[in-house]
């Protein structure tokens, strides 16, 4: 028998009172009582992406309000700007290409962040002004790096442009204050720091954003933001929603309310951390210089196949760490530790990887690992 640990970048691990919350019988989408479940959702959003602006809520996964933003608040041949430094960079470019936007790009290099004032460069090079969009990942989860998404915010306030933020991963475990930084319009999903089964896709919008979308020209119908706006003003949405997802959101945003956001954050970033020196100390090398604290990428040591590692510890420990994407697969594992994470999944995996690496042939001080992830978990 081996308990299961989801310790990947997403879907992440639900708590009990989660699950529990979503047995809740269905009840009508015109209702008083739903219209109350959705504000109190909303509250939660609003408290910790940190802004007052509405935000709208739609039944899709991450992407599709990725998608929405793209449908709602631009016309085909428009100029936009995306920094692509992993697969969630590549994907806003792939979805602006497929609405006929004129996409320019930033590539940095795997594993790094880019320099916001690569930037700023493209932005002065810009004489009239014509680029409508800034589009950036807070967290990429593909490399494990984090974006500084504040100076990038003072950076495109100074400009004509949209910054557009998806932080599908990155929301609740690593801070992001969408008011305070100036970002217009901020993405996320329900299932990996908020911590509840995927299917919730969240959206907020500044002033600059509607004013957008007005003139915006795009096709779209069961994305269009007046239409969820309208509808979002008195707490509801326009058709069908998820309602048991709904349950389950606002037990997870009480959950975090209840730890607090600092806390939630700092408790991220102790465990990303021990992570960190964990992997370091058993003679392992991260993959990303810019860490992100809700996923830690780790090369494959070498003369191990990492996927076959992986099926071990699933197989014999069940925890389920994850492989890597597109051009990384095969060469990297992913550890998330995001949402409803805790020292001890920390310590489980990392026992886990003690043995199993140790069993596949790789050379380190065994228990090491175990011990440098201790040394930082009990600061808590
Ligand atoms: N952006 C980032 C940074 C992500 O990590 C993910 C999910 N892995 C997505 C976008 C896409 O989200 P979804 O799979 O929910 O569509």
């Amino acid at each position: 028998m081996a308990k299961f640990r989801l310790m990947a970048p997403g879907p992440a691990m639900i708590p009990e009172q989660v699950y529990r919350a979503m047995t809740e019988k269905v009840i009508h989408h015109r209702s008083n009582e739903f219209r109350t479940l959705v504000q109190e959702v909303e509250e939660g959003l609003q408290y910790i992406f940190q802004t007052r602006n509405k935000i709208l809520i739609f039944a899709s996964s991450g992407t599709g309000g990725m998608e929405s933003a793209v449908a709602n608040l631009f016309s085909p041949e428009d100029k936009v700007l995306v920094v692509q430094a992993g697969s969630f960079g590549e994907r806003w470019t792939q979805i602006c290409k497929n609405y006929g936007l004129s996409v320019k790009t930033i590539d940095v290099e795997w594993g790094r962040a880019v320099n916001p004032k690569l930037i700023e460069q493209r932005l002065k090079e810009d004489k009239e002004g014509k680029i409508k969009g800034v589009f950036t990942t807070h967290t990429e989860t593909s490399t494990g790096v984090e974006t500084d998404m504040q100076e990038i915010g003072k950076i495109v306030a100074g400009y004509n442009a949209l910054l557009i933020c998806d932080s599908v991963s990155g929301m609740a475990c690593c801070n992001l204050e969408t008011d305070a930084w100036q970002i217009d319009v901020v993405v996320s999903g329900c299932q990996k720091g908020l911590m509840t089964p995927p299917g919730l896709s969240f959206v907020s919008l500044s002033e600059s954003a509607w004013k957008a979308h007005k003139k915006a020209k795009n096709p779209r119908f069961y994305f269009d933001y007046a239409t969820a706006l309208k509808f979002m003003e008195g707490f509801s949405t326009p058709y069908t929603p998820a309602i048991s997802l709904f349950y389950g959101q606002r037990e997870a945003l009480r959950m975090i309310k209840e730890e607090g956001l600092p806390n939630v954050l700092a408790r991220h970033e102790r465990q990303a951390r021990a992570t960190r020196a964990a992997v370091q100390a058993m003679n392992l090398s991260l993959f990303s210089i810019n860490h992100a604290n809700n996923v830690t990428v780790i090369n494959g040591p070498d003369g191990v196949n990492v996927d076959e590692m992986r099926e071990r510890i699933l197989h014999k420990y069940g925890i389920y760490l994850a492989g890597g994407q597109d051009s990384l697969k095969g060469k990297v594992f992913r550890i998330g530790h995001m949402g409803y994470c805790d020292a001890m999944d920390i310590i489980s995996t990392i026992s886990a990887l003690d043995i199993t690496l140790t069993e596949m042939g790789h050379i380190f001080n065994q228990t090491q690992g175990i011990k440098a992830a201790e040394d930082i978990l009990k600061e808590e």
